[in-house]
């Protein structure tokens, strides 16, 4: 029998070719697996490879919608539905020009092990549209939502597939996706998470992704005789991931020395206050500006974080492969000590390995921002039993989810010269759970 490693490559490259990302997240975890996937011999038998890298369908539709001025404009929309293994497909949506199959697939797959690690009852899925929203009107983000929904609708339900938010797709853009699909459906349904709690969201899911990074950073630096308290953050993206985990990590007593958007980087020498961070906020998530047009701090024009020296701490929360292999030699040649994902697959496979080499202690994604799609997952719970739990009853949650997660993710490793090998630990537990349950399932 081949090797596991080569039927994995063989397998992508012949099916998916040319999909760089979706490569990406794959060997990673596969990387991580290997050697436990090839000691037990049903793995292979029963092609568990191929089957948990081929999502169960890709739906692709044409998007059509109307401008402000009466001009017609067509985007590609899709939704990767990638395995319900473990419950109905849960995953986001994400509206931005570089949204293709390659990074639907990536997020999707990723977002499968993400959910296994929370232990609540969801698949993976992912979607979105190359639809760019920058300089749009509110007018023509809605028209596009609505008839992104047109399509989409008849894909999804409660108990099918729960889209939430993403990368442009805020509570402003889930209203109005909610909206299309009560019009259409007639029916009240939980059938999108990142609703507004004024119509069934959950308390707390606007903040639930950010305040979980530094949730389960807290958790890494304890296990490693540190606290959080005092140390310097250089957080990238400024978008709800970005805020919410600066927020939490001034409420902790930790210096925020950075944000940024895709034009530059917003420097504090003396550390981000309370006071900026709430004009920050309004700034950003009300009136989307940009980082250039605040009169505070410094602003780096072209710059990323990654060159500040002096931090302790790197927090990746824009996007995928934003901290280059020469960043990722910055960062350790600059004494950064940890890093944590916030953002999915933020690191290139190159400076993901630069990292683990140099001995860092490394979050990776599908543990740190698993605090998003753990309170989607209680929004289910409360829309399923038509009921709205407390601010403090939800924080509770996410804090013991945060710790269960970090618990998993030390569940089978051990430390090596004295670091805990989080990417590893928490690919091997979700494919345990994984796996399993394909196998329980039967062949199909
Ligand atoms: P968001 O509110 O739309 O903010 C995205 C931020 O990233 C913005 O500041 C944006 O700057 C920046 N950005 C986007 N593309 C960039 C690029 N190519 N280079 C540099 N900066 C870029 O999105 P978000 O919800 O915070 O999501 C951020 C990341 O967290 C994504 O990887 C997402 O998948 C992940 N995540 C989000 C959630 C959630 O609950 N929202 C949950 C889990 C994981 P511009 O405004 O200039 O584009």
């Amino acid at each position: 029998m081949k090797a596991f490693r080569e039927d994995a490559l063989a397998y992508l490259q012949h099916n998916h070719p040319g999909d760089a990302e979706f490569h990406q997240a794959v060997q990673e975890i596969w990387d991580d697996i290997a050697q436990d996937y090839d000691e037990v011999a049903e793995y292979a038998e029963a092609s568990v490879i191929e089957r948990l890298t081929e999502p169960d369908r890709i739906i692709r539709f044409r998007v059509t919608w109307e401008d402000d001025d009466g001009r017609v404009h067509v985007n590609r929309g899709w939704r990767v539905q990638f395995h319900n293994l473990l419950g109905a497909y849960k995953g986001g949506l994400r509206f931005h020009p570089t949204v293709n199959e390659s990074v639907l697939k990536f997020l999707g797959f990723e977002q499968c092990f993400k959910n296994a690690l929370t232990g609540l009852p969801m698949g993976g899925a992912k979607g979105g549209s190359d639809f760019d929203p920058k300089g749009r009107s509110r007018r023509e983000i809605m028209r596009f939502c609505q008839a992104f929904m047109r399509e989409l609708h008849r894909h999804i339900g409660p108990q099918t597939d729960v889209p939430a938010g993403d990368i442009n797709v805020g509570s402003e853009e889930i209203g109005y996706l909610f909206g299309e699909y009560l019009r259409l459906e007639n029916r009240w349904e939980g059938v999108l998470t990142g609703k507004s709690p004024n119509f069934g969201g959950s308390c707390g899911r606007a903040e639930a992704t950010g305040f979980g990074v530094i949730y389960f950073l807290k958790h890494m630096l304890e296990a490693h005789d540190q606290s959080l308290s005092g140390q310097k953050l250089l957080i990238s993206g400024s978008g709800n991931v970005a805020l919410h985990a600066a927020m939490k990590a001034l409420e902790e007593h930790a210096e925020v020395l950075t944000l940024s958007d895709s034009s530059g980087t917003l420097f504090f020498e003396n550390g981000l206050t309370a006071d900026q961070l709430e004009e920050l906020m309004e700034a950003k998530l009300k009136h989307k500006k940009r980082l250039s047009e605040l009169e505070m701090g410094e602003y780096l024009d072209g710059k990323t974080p990654w060159q500040i020296e002096g931090a302790d701490i790197a927090l990746p929360c824009a996007t995928q492969n934003e901290v280059s292999d020469k960043d990722a030699e910055t960062l350790i040649k600059n004494g950064v000590k940890v890093i944590c994902e916030g953002a999915n697959m933020p690191l290139t496979d190159e400076a993901r390995q630069a990292v683990t080499q140099a001995n860092l202690v490394y979050g990776p994604a599908k543990a740190a921002n698993a605090g998003g799609v753990a309170v989607s997952g209680l929004e289910r719970s409360q829309n399923a039993e038509l009921s709205s739990w407390s601010l403090e009853r939800v924080d509770d949650e996410l804090r013991r989810i945060m710790d269960t997660i970090h618990s998993r993710c030390i569940m089978h490793v051990d430390k090596q010269d004295g670091i805990y090998p989080y990417s590893r630990g928490a690919n091997l537990y979700a494919f345990y759970r994984l796996a399993g349950a394909m196998l329980a399932q039967g062949i199909g």
